[in-house]
């Protein structure tokens, strides 16, 4: 079924799943499952979690299979460590449930998971990944596990077993929670304590028969006895908690990251224990590799230094977002830049879309370009007039985001289909306009002279004052992009007797690379700059012509 040549990995991992679903239970909805902490800031690299998933799950509804995307947000989990940023007060509640630490000081949320969980849902939202949220405070709390639970306490010295498998083979420390330490008794679950609400407990007893379950609280002393056939204040350990979930909620593919692959880690202990204990099949689930992140200016990143997917929508259309991911299989690193580098994915995805509309691109390259564009529930949405984001940015980093000003510069881009308004060029203006302000270092940004540098014009050659005039009189007739950009190399050739539309040599390159150097130097006073045509177009006749007026 596998369309061979002109399948991309998605299309390979849903034809998987949907037949490997189709034997475990015909006919029912497919389950696809990521999981996510909301224990602070939640990284951009975090995303692939959702990605990947979101990516199968999509391409199985354009197949018109029925499939959910289920998002467990861990929340259930201990609150473990402070992040960076935030304030080191709340220490105090290392060891409760997430959902039971309160938000960062000045939040509106109702807790500190809440808190994190906003901006990821509206990161989601406009990158058109459709999940369904569950809360496993929500599930613990109200009783969802009990069977599992009961069951997983039943079998705890199978577990104990099982995991004892992977501990000899482990090297100390590599283990990858405490939980599972070795010890005399060994419970897969942890209660919160009912004194202090934090996990600091030790299970020291309990009964098969009443299911009665004593704990001590290391923290504050609470001892306590449990009915577990009632009790809701507490979880199976990690390792114990994934494959369980696996079981209920029948997932048929979850990836994980690098870090749960190695011998002893949760994922592959997670297979032995969700067939032996639970009694079902783990989910076809890809290793996916990290995304890195680059070119961050300091200045610009969110509270406690972490990108966030929210920073990163903020200067990248989701469709790039989402063009990003679906273009490389899981396994392959890579890296979301934040720098310069910025604009060289947005003339990738220019050119890639050329491409497309003349014909050439290839069957996968249409097929990403496809699930990067839209989802199984309708397009996103899209700038009218791609203008290129490094032009955008050289414009908005001249007129410092003057609505009329770039509006104007825009209009003379390309005279015979002058834009209307800047909703045109939006979101992507938006996003270029972001971009300049929060992560282009204010010693990069262009500062247009203000006077003329007198000086530099004094000091200038005749044949430079020449090249100057040639540009000067050249500017009305050429008072578009493409004319500027004919205009600036056209100047030199002229000089040396030959045709503007002469073929450049070795000589004529480093005449056309001193002379736009001289045009830098007297409009911003520095070698380099924005494209020439842009930061002309942008910098005004008039001001041009104050600015190159010699004597
Ligand atoms: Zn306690």
């Amino acid at each position: 079924m596998a369309q061979s040549a002109e399948a991309d990995w998605v299309a390979r991992f849903a034809d998987d799943v949907i037949a490997e679903a189709g034997q475990r239970a015909p006919g029912k909805k497919i389950i696809v499952a990521s999981g996510i902490s909301p224990s602070g800031p939640i990284h951009l690299g975090n995303l692939r979690e959702i990605m990947v998933p979101h990516l199968v799950a999509d391409e199985i509804k354009r197949r018109d299979v029925p499939c959910e995307h289920i998002l467990s947000w861990d929340d259930f989990d201990r609150y473990r460590k402070v992040p960076a940023g935030y304030d080191p007060a709340w220490a105090e509640h290392i060891g409760k449930a997430l959902t039971s630490v309160p938000p960062p000081e000045g939040s509106g949320y109702a807790s500190w998971s809440d808190h994190f969980k906003a901006p990821f849902r509206e990161a989601l939202a406009a990158l058109g990944v459709e999940v369904t949220e569950i809360s496993q405070t929500a599930e613990y709390t109200s009783g969802t596990y009990r069977e599992q639970i009961l069951h997983a306490m039943r079998e705890r010295r199978r577990i104990n077993d099982i995991l004892g498998r992977y501990r000899t083979k482990n090297k100390p420390g590599a283990v990858e929670d405490q939980d599972d330490e070795e010890s005399t008794a060994y419970y897969p679950y942890k209660p919160y304590c009912s004194g202090c609400d934090r996990d600091l407990t030790t299970v020291i007893s309990y009964d098969d028969n009443t299911t009665g379950l004593t704990y001590q609280c290391q923290a504050c002393g609470n001892r306590e006895t449990v009915r577990l056939s009632e009790f809701n204040r507490g979880k199976l350990v990690w390792k114990i908690d994934w494959p369980m979930r696996w079981a209920v909620k029948g997932v048929a593919f979850e990836p994980s990251g690098v870090d749960h692959q190695s011998p002893g880690s949760s994922w592959v202990v997670g297979q032995q224990l969700v067939r032996e204990i639970f009694d079902a099949e783990p989910p076809i689930g890809p290793m996916y590799a990290f995304v890195g992140i680059s070119g961050m200016a300091k200045m610009s990143s969110s509270k406690g230094g972490v990108p966030t997917a929210a920073d990163a929508l903020q200067i990248l259309e989701p469709q790039l977002m989402r063009w990003l991911y679906a273009r490389r299989r899981p396994n392959q690193a890579f890296n979301i830049s934040f720098g310069d580098e910025i604009s060289r994915t947005y003339d990738e995805w220019d050119a890639l879309e050329r491409r497309i509309a003349a014909g050439e691109a290839s069957p996968v390259d249409v097929a990403v370009h496809r699930r990067a564009t839209r989802t199984a529930s309708g397009f996103l949405p899209t700038t009218p007039r791609r203008l290129p984001y490094r032009t955008l940015a050289s414009i908005l980093d001249i007129t410092t985001g003057d609505e009329e000003q770039t509006l104007r510069i825009l209009r003379d881009f390309d005279p015979e289909q002058p834009l209307a308004s800047l909703d045109e060029t939006r979101p992507r203006l938006d996003c270029a306009q972001r971009w300049v302000t929060t992560h282009v270092e204010p010693g990069q940004r262009t500062r247009v002279r203000a006077e003329p540098d007198s000086q530099a014009l004094e000091a200038m050659s005749g044949r430079e004052a020449e090249a100057l005039k040639l540009l000067v009189d050249g500017l009305t007739d050429h008072w578009s992009l493409d004319g500027l950009t004919k205009l600036v190399y056209a100047v030199p050739k002229l000089q040396a007797g030959l045709d503007a539309d002469a073929k450049p040599t070795p000589q004529l390159k480093t005449a056309q690379r001193a002379f736009f150097a001289l045009l830098y130097r007297l409009l911003v006073g520095r070698d380099t700059g924005p494209r020439l045509p842009t930061l002309l177009l942008a910098i005004g006749h008039e001001r041009i012509r104050q600015l190159l007026a010699a004597g």
